[in-house]
């Protein structure tokens, strides 16, 4: 069947997850905040075993907002996004461990709130794409992109959390 997907060069996700260790920036949106919902979301990251490297509470640029989202700059939603992204402060975060950025994808669950499901972030806390509480990096490449981008130098941390052997074989 894998064959066969490729010669038709159908899409197939990854059937095994990452072991590699990588980065992921995870941001609470402005409605998140405003909501009173930086906790919850991040103690599901925590509660999951991965370990957070940078945090801060931060009214984001509009600049920012744009060079953050430039691959959707031609969609007709952009101009709203930037003006809801810039619309109040966010939660910045970057995150590491072994296969992260698909794993906090699937903790978020789909950009559509309503067709994510339940025990994700968005299903359980959103309904509305335009107010969908969080985002995080969609590739490894695009992690340490949006890390180098939201955070300066000096504002990350390099350190070993005591559970570390808990979680890692
Ligand atoms: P994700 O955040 O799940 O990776 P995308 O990269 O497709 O999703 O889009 C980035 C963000 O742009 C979404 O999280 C959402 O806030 C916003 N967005 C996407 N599509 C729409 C839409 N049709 N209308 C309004 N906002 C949208």
């Amino acid at each position: 069947a894998f064959r066969k997907a490729r010669k038709a060069r159908v899409f197939l996700p990854r059937l095994v997850a990452s072991m590699e260790v990588e980065e992921t920036y995870i941001m609470i949106k402005p409605d998140g905040v405003q909501r009173g919902l930086v906790g919850e979301i991040i103690s599901r990251f925590e509660k999951k075993g991965f370990k957070l490297t940078g945090l801060k509470l931060f009214q984001c640029p509009t600049e920012l907002a744009q060079e953050h989202y430039k691959d959707l700059q031609s969609k007709p939603f952009f101009p709203k996004l930037i003006s809801y992204i810039t619309s109040g402060p966010v939660v910045c975060m970057a995150w590491e461990g072994v296969g992260v950025v698909t794993s906090a994808r699937k903790l978020i669950g789909a950009t559509n709130p309503l067709n994510a499901e339940p025990g994700t972030i968005r299903g359980d806390l959103a309904v509305q794409t335009g107010r969908n509480v969080v985002h995080g990096s969609d590739s490894p490449e695009n992690g340490k992109r949006e890390i180098a981008l939201w955070f300066k130098e000096g504002e990350l941390c390099e350190w070993t959390p005591v559970q570390e052997p808990w979680v890692k074989e």
